[in-house]
């Protein structure tokens, strides 16, 4: 099988186009065409005058691989490609005795889901603990939120099966380069997903087919022996204490988080338990600190959420091509004068601000889209950096200290009913409460109150973000308008601590695996879902070595 890259196409065509144009250009004969699939698809949209489509194509043959070497090597653009699927070892007839028990997940998001399902595919049975509720009863809880401002601490946006992935834009696009990225895209399109995924150099799902598709990923879990257990938390890791590196986990307590009579906490026997907690499992990382499970402060982010029209947006990227192509996306990052780092994250085309608090009494915002990113706005976060040294306190978690005084502030200026406080960027520069919409009109579902947002931030975090926007404003012309929406707060970005692993992946207790976004290991959906296979991988390893030899 050969790649060939770098074949360009007008924004206007179709497939059948573009394989006329690769066989016209490599003289390929199209009956000794044995599969013919696109592999890579992008725009590129530097010359404003000119946007074309790149496509990278596989091409496989009748004729035979010797053949095949004869006609393409030494040609430009052309590689010869091998796919292999994804597969791991198979334990065959596992079955849990006195000492081997089945492997505990912990977090059924992306990282979770992931490492469950290998884990499920190798023959180990997993038990998947997740403290929300299945996407069915999840989607209501989150919905009444928006609409009613009820908080269920344990069924919202960021908790609950999927994880905090499944009311989001679902983009799957990460900076590293990993052969188990296919093994997700695989799943995801077995579950439903557009199989255009697997080649869009941008992929996304949108919230409404992520639904969907983590209901159908259990259900292979479950078909391969896995275990769900909903509104089940966990509440205390046991693990045999030595003065050595020997400690072990022996058990874990969960507490059925629905249920109030005097069994709801229980006691589950395991060797492995995999930590994919995610990054706003506050009240699990105090927890694990108290048990002494080794833990450090890290960097994090936080800022607001900008909204455009994504008319705008769409003219800036792509000029006189704006209505022929789809919602066009941005990635920004500038430097301030104070010398922190100022970048727009989880940019949401044609989408929505979404109320993603976790914890009563603090208001956190976010994005999300459909999957035809069809509505009016485009939406992104501005995030400032932030460090230990800025944190309140020399606490490990000093750093949640410092993201919930953030949030209570903006669920104070939101009016203490998760409406979010908002102001238009023009009024934010001059330090006063906006008194009406511009052109742009806000999305956040569940509805807004004028407010000044320079009362959440200390000075640095304001002058960063007024400077930042202002820098972005050369790169898109437009971004740093007067009626541009901000709205706060972004304090979610990414993991406040770090929780250690050594070379085989445990944390200072054997048998304890920190996974994903939540130990510090991911940052998005697919660089999440990556580390659970890997965790699953390592998982399987200690199984044959160490647990069944
Ligand atoms: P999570 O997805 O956070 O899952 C952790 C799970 O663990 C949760 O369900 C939680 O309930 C459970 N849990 C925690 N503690 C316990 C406990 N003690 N007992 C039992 N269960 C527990 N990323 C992208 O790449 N693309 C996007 O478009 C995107 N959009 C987003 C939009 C929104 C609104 C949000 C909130 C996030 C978005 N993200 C996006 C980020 C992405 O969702 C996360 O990076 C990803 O979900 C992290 O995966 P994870 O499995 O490590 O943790």
């Amino acid at each position: 099988m050969i790649r060939i890259n770098n074949i360009k196409m007008p924004v206007k065509h179709n497939e059948n186009d573009l394989k006329k144009t690769v066989f016209k250009l490599y003289k390929i004969n199209e009956n000794e065409v044995k599969s013919f699939e696109i592999a890579g698809q992008a725009i590129d949209a530097r010359k404003k005058d000119n946007v074309v489509f790149v496509y990278a194509v596989d091409i496989s043959f009748k004729f035979d691989e010797e053949t095949e070497k004869k006609i393409f090597e030494n040609i430009k653009n052309v590689r010869k490609i091998e796919k292999k699927p994804y597969s791991t070892e198979k334990i065959e007839n596992f079955t849990e005795t006195e000492n081997v028990k089945r492997p505990i997940i912990v977090g059924s998001g992306p990282a979770g889901i992931f490492a469950g399902l290998v884990l499920a595919e190798t023959g180990l049975k997993p038990i998947i603990i997740e403290q929300g509720k299945n996407v069915d009863d999840r989607e209501k809880d989150v919905y009444n939120f928006f609409k009613t401002g009820k908080l269920d601490k344990y069924s919202n946006v960021q908790f609950g099966e999927g994880g905090a992935g499944t009311f989001s834009d679902g983009k799957l696009n990460t900076n590293t380069n990993n052969f188990r990225i296919q093994k997700v895209y695989d799943e995801l399109i077995l579950a439903g997903a557009n199989p255009r995924i697997n080649y869009m150099s941008k992929p996304h799902i949108g919230t409404d087919k992520l639904i969907e598709i983590m209901r159908k990923i259990r259900h292979k879990i479950e078909s391969l022996g896995g275990e769900y257990r909903f509104s089940t938390k966990l509440v205390k890791v046991n693990y045999e204490k030595s003065d050595s590196e020997n400690n072990k986990i022996k058990s874990i307590l969960v507490e059925n988080v629905q249920n109030s009579d005097e069994n709801k906490i229980y006691e589950i026997p395991t060797n492995i338990l995999v930590l994919a907690i995610g990054h706003s499992a506050r009240d699990t990382f105090f927890m694990l600190n108290e048990e002494n499970v080794a833990m450090e402060r890290k960097a994090f982010s936080v800022g607001v959420r900008i909204e455009h029209l994504q008319s705008m947006i769409n003219y800036s990227q792509y000029g006189k091509f704006a209505d022929k192509l789809p919602a066009a996306e941005y990635k920004l990052n500038v430097k301030t004068s104070n010398g922190r780092g100022v970048y727009t994250f989880c940019m949401c085309p044609g989408g929505v601000v979404v109320p993603s608090s976790s914890e009563e009494g603090r208001l956190v915002v976010n994005g999300m889209s459909y999957s035809e990113r069809d509505l009016e706005n485009a939406n992104s976060a501005i995030l400032v950096n932030v460090f230990p040294k800025d944190f309140p306190g020399e606490s490990v978690l000093a750093g949640v200290e410092f993201q919930r005084r953030l949030e209570e502030k903006a669920f104070e200026l939101g009016g203490k009913d998760y409406k979010a406080p908002i102001q238009l960027f023009g009024d934010f520069v001059n330090n006063k409460i906006s008194t009406k919409l511009g052109k742009v009109k806000p999305s956040y579902l569940a509805g807004y109150k004028f407010a000044n947002l320079n009362e959440i931030f200390p000075q640095f975090i304001n002058d960063s973000i007024k400077e930042g926007i202002t820098l972005m404003n050369k790169k898109i012309k437009g971004f740093a308008s007067y009626d541009a929406i901000l709205s706060g707060v972004e304090s979610r970005s990414s993991s406040p601590v770090k929780i250690p692993r050594n070379e085989r992946f445990f944390s200072n207790i054997e048998g304890l695996m920190p996974c994903g976004e939540g130990a510090g290991y991911a940052g998005g959906i697919m660089s999440a879902a990556v580390d659970g296979i890997k965790c699953a991988e390592y998982v399987i390893d200690y199984f044959i070595k160490n647990l069944l030899s």
